[in-house]
């Protein structure tokens, strides 16, 4: 049995005091245990302050990204190594604003994932089709070739230390939530490539939805079976809903 998991992305948003009064009501609102895993992931100069809000309770903290290099002349940016050291469990890899806007490669997406597993950090691989994409019928082409990107890479047995997120971009920040059943047909087809390395890894990978989810359509969404939780961005930023979503899962 997968334990469901729920993560707040917001993404380049929110400011210390935004911070303060979101652990607030995170704390008064999700379960010490018997819960969902919730993962909060702030931008980057407030990570700190978010693992030592977050120091005694359930919730963990994740980054957005992460370079795939160790060390070394990379102006602007954080390596695992860092993020671990300030207190990280999770970090984003390959979502999909970093692979339309920072060009990423499923290359450089693998990379960064290797780059978080050697740490000993959780990645959470986003994969997705854009709109396009799904009208050409071509979702699960493009979902198992940014899988096989990673896989391919790593291998089963590392790959099995990350989580997965499947985000249709079309889904994304649109208020276009995909159907509990077209997400369990995507996140079927996942798990069905997991399953083709080995049984236990398709078991075991959580695999998270996202896009649009909100309060109003995350028990449905959570109730699928191959849906362990999810990535949750616009409707992360209000701890109130977020706390709905999170007690949904
Ligand atoms: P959204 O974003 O919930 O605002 O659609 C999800 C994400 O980008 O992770």
């Amino acid at each position: 049995m997968r334990n469901k998991l729920v993560a707040a992305n917001w993404k380049m948003n929110g400011d210390f005091s935004a911070l303060a009064a979101w652990v607030a009501v995170m704390k008064e609102s999700v379960p010490e245990e018997g819960g969902a895993q919730v993962v909060f992931i702030p931008p980057y100069p407030y990570l700190r302050a978010a693992v030592d809000a977050l120091c005694r309770t359930q919730i963990g903290v994740g980054a957005q990204d992460v370079s795939a290099h160790v060390s070394g002349a990379f102006t602007g940016e954080v390596s695992a190594g860092m993020l671990l050291e300030c207190g990280c469990k999770y970090v984003l890899v390959g979502h999909s604003e970093r692979r339309s806007m920072w060009s990423e490669s499923d290359e450089i997406v693998a990379a960064k994932f290797e780059a978080a597993t050697k740490v000993g950090l959780i990645p959470i691989l986003c994969v997705g089709e854009c709109l396009e994409e799904r009208e050409l019928g071509l979702t699960e082409k493009v979902v198992v070739g940014q899988l096989n990107g990673v896989l391919d890479r790593v291998g089963p047995t590392i790959f099995g230390a990350g989580v997965v997120a499947y985000e249709p971009i079309w889904a994304i920040g649109t208020g276009l939530t995909a159907t509990p059943q077209q997400a369990q047909e995507v996140h079927g087809v996942i798990r069905s490539r997991l399953a083709a390395c080995d049984d236990g890894l398709s078991e075991k990978t959580q695999i998270l939805y996202g896009g649009s989810v909100k309060a109003g359509n995350a028990t449905e969404l959570f109730s699928m079976p191959d849906i362990d939780g999810g990535l949750v961005g616009g409707a992360s930023l209000d701890a109130g809903e977020f706390a709905k979503i999170a007690n949904a899962a």
